[in-house]
């Protein structure tokens, strides 16, 4: 399948190389400056204080949505192997090497490659962006010098972009930025395969802080590229080895907490490194929240509760992207769908879209489930609790776990019942049973998978701005916040279009005079929503 001629890889096809000549800023006047902070002086103990500011890890895992949070236990489940003789051993007391000599690594067993090796495999299949990026990059080798330290979370997804990134020509030290979610045998595999890996499941507070310490520090080693997911990396660096940043090109960060905390420095003038937030990026939006949350809301549903939807009545509560894509789902499935909104604009596209708009006490009585999803907090309360019907099913698509007021439902007269992984029963004194799925977290996140292709716009949105912030000239990125380049947004939607054979209409020079565009783009304005 040919990839669309009018899309070279911006940073490394010729095109690119054209445009890295033109270092005037207002080439990039498309590029969204996110904040503008004031040129300062690198103050490292300061940096420190605001990042000790940061909430506690676990706390924070649940804000960041992230390439592999689809990769919670649950998710690696599918694919966990077991051998029990090395359970009670630390990772940290074990002796190991790989098939080339090399110990310079940490996981559970490295003997489980192979089997990691079959899973990175099965991802790559799905995710051909990034297969077709190491294709097209492979002469250029844009990331040939780039000293990568990672921390995400470490699932076959995952090992396919650090593969990418080591393909591309960068030397990557990794570490996981969740206790919980590494898959032990892709960790194997990626250490078998050469990469110096320090993660296993089940980390304690101090493993997770070690691994990331082994990646840092290393002698005759030092990193000039981050990629982080929630800050931890990045806070580790502050603290202790502030002297990193003098070599570092930048920092590239997707969660939601992570690139917050970024604006928190840069708007007070201590980042010292230019940062890209991956997490705002438009593909990665409208994957992450529209169709992923198509694709995962049903499946969530459906392996806690068994539910059938057809005839069903369901309550959205909020109208935004994550539910666009819930009611979409529902609405396919012959369900019955309520929207909430507070918003009139949403409330009158919910109404577009065929859909009735209630207040959530119009129909709580009645309805099957409800579903929130509006980044808001306390949008299910007690008293709606206390009025929904006998089997009603509640549940979270949204933000955390604050949609639904979960607390106000441990009170001694109700009467909790673990009915299934992730699935309680609340019992009110009078008989009747809700059903509560993932205690108010998101449901998705903790009771589905999601799917790779997702993940795989992330993942290559991700290589794209290491690959940015790595080759720009000086000058072109300041201590400061940026989002990825608009044409490079384009660039990772058309490296996944050949997976649909999909054939993009070229401007005529015509048409693109009369539109104003350059005929390879970017074709859409900064403030178009898509
Ligand atoms: P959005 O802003 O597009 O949509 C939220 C909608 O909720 C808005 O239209 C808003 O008007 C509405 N709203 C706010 N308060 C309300 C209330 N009290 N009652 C009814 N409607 C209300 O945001 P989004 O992109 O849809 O994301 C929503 C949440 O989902 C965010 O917290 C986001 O972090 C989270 N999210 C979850 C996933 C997932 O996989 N589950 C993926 C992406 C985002």
């Amino acid at each position: 399948m040919s990839m669309p001629d009018a899309m070279p890889l911006p940073g490394v096809g010729e095109e690119l190389k054209q445009a890295k000549e033109i270092e005037d800023a207002e080439k990039y006047s498309f590029m969204a400056t996110v904040t503008k902070a004031p040129k300062k002086q690198i103050q490292f103990a300061d940096d420190m204080q605001e990042f000790t500011k940061f909430p506690t890890k676990t706390g924070r895992r649940s804000l960041s949505r992230s390439i592999s949070q689809s990769s919670t236990d649950s998710y690696s489940s599918a694919a966990s192997y077991t051998d029990s003789s090395d359970d009670e051993v630390s990772p940290r007391e074990k002796q190991q090497t790989n098939s080339k000599g090399s110990s310079n690594f940490c996981v559970k067993n490295i003997k489980q490659a192979e089997f990691g090796r079959r899973e990175i495999e099965i991802a790559e299949q799905d995710m051909s962006a990034l297969i077709s990026l190491r294709k097209r990059a492979q002469g250029e080798k844009p990331l040939a010098g780039a000293k990568i330290v990672g921390c995400t979370h470490i699932t076959a997804q995952t090992a396919v972009l650090i593969e990418t990134l080591c393909a591309l020509g960068a030397q990557c030290r990794w570490s996981a930025c969740n206790i919980y979610s590494t898959q032990n045998e892709v960790a194997a595999a990626l250490a078998e395969a050469g990469v110096a890996v320090f993660a296993w499941k089940g980390e304690s507070e101090d493993d997770f802080w070690w691994c990331i310490d082994r990646c840092v520090n290393m002698d005759g080693w030092q990193a000039n590229m981050i990629l982080d997911d929630g800050g931890d990396l990045t806070h580790w660096v502050y603290k202790k080895y502030p002297n990193v940043f003098k070599k570092t090109r930048g920092i590239v960060e997707e969660s939601v907490t992570g690139v917050h905390r970024l604006y928190q420095l840069s708007k007070a003038g201590k980042l010292c490194v230019p940062a890209m937030n991956v997490n705002d990026s438009v593909t990665k939006q409208k994957f992450d929240n529209l169709y992923c949350c198509r694709e995962s809301i049903l499946d969530g549903l459906k392996r806690t509760t068994d539910v059938m939807f057809g005839g069903k009545q369901v309550v959205v509560c909020g109208y935004g992207e994550v539910g666009k894509g819930c009611c979409a789902a529902l609405k396919a499935l012959g369900a019955i769908v309520y929207i909430t909104e507070i918003d009139p604009i949403c409330a009158l596209q919910a109404c577009m879209d065929g859909f009735r708009v209630v207040k959530l006490n119009e129909v709580i009585r009645q309805v099957d489930v409800v579903i929130t999803c509006t980044g808001n907090k306390n949008v299910v309360t007690r008293e709606h609790l206390d009025r929904m019907k006998n089997s009603c099913i509640v549940c979270n698509m949204g933000h955390s776990n604050t949609e639904i007021d979960v607390t106000s439902l441990r009170t001694p007269e109700l009467t909790w019942e673990r009915v299934r992984s992730q699935v309680d029963h609340v019992i009110w004194p009078d008989g009747k049973r809700v059903v509560l799925l993932a205690e108010g977290r998101l449901l998705n996140l903790s009771c589905s998978t999601v799917p790779t292709f997702v993940l795989s716009i992330t993942a290559t949105t991700q290589a794209l701005a290491l690959i940015e912030l790595y080759n720009a000239p000086e000058g072109r990125y300041k201590q400061d916040v940026y989002l990825l380049p608009k044409k490079m947004d384009e660039y990772v939607a058309s490296l996944h279009l050949p997976s649909f054979d999909a054939h993009l209409t070229e401007l005529t020079d015509d048409q693109a005079k009369y539109l104003g565009l350059n005929k390879n783009g970017p074709f859409k304005p900064n403030y178009y929503r898509y």
